[in-house]
């Protein structure tokens, strides 16, 4: 079990993060305009791929977004995390990535909490890049479907993550000042600790 407790998520900071979200949103859409790409007919399911997060703010934010579903709802989805806690605990122990369904994901194959996702979920699908300080850039390709799109073409829009994740920083560090313990939880861990 984690250890570490949330400080409340306050108004203006909650706001800032949901701009965040759509400006994040608005940076994706555009790539995916660009290539004309969508998630519309596809037969996979990304929400099994298996990613640990780690701003405690998001964490905060997907926890508004839970308390504001109903009880049974709510009751619902600890079932699956717990769940999820436990199918990702066999599977690390013998040393396999977890490929379980995200317990937010609804049986008609949506989010649960779409507004409050993380930003990993937002991210995920088309190319992007990170550009660190140094002049490094570290590329990521999109998930399999983009990259069958984008195969072959000398030159692919990406959405740039180091101007999103710097202001993700900026937040983060409002709400959790340095020094806290850092985290690396699944959404699993988020949904129950
Ligand atoms: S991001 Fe890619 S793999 Fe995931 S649902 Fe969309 S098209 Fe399918
Ligand atoms: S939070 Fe939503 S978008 Fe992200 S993995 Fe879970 S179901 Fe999918």
């Amino acid at each position: 079990m984690n250890q570490i407790e949330l400080p409340p998520l306050a108004p203006e900071l909650a706001a800032s993060l949901a701009d965040l979200y759509r400006r994040m949103e608005a940076a994706y859409d555009i790539v995916a305009r660009q290539l004309d790409f969508s998630c519309r007919g596809c037969t996979d399911n990304c929400c099994d791929s298996y990613f640990l997060h780690h701003t405690k703010i998001e964490w905060a934010y997907l926890r508004e977004g839970l308390g504001r579903l109903s009880a049974e709802e709510q009751a619902r989805i600890r079932r699956r995390a717990h769940a999820y806690r436990l199918g990702a605990q066999k599977a690390l122990a013998v040393g396999e990535r977890p490929a379980l369904n995200c317990p937010l994901l609804r049986e008609d194959g949506l989010c649960g909490l779409y507004h409050y996702r993380l930003m990993i979920c937002r991210m995920h699908g088309v190319p992007s890049s990170l550009t660190f300080p140094n002049g490094r850039v570290q590329r990521f390709p999109g998930c399999f479907r983009c990259q069958e799109l984008t195969a072959g073409r000398s030159a692919t829009p990406t959405v740039e993550r180091a101007p999103l994740l710097r202001e993700l920083a900026r937040l983060e560090q409002s709400f959790a000042p340095v020094g806290q313990p850092r985290i690396k939880m699944t959404i699993a861990d988020m949904i129950l600790d």
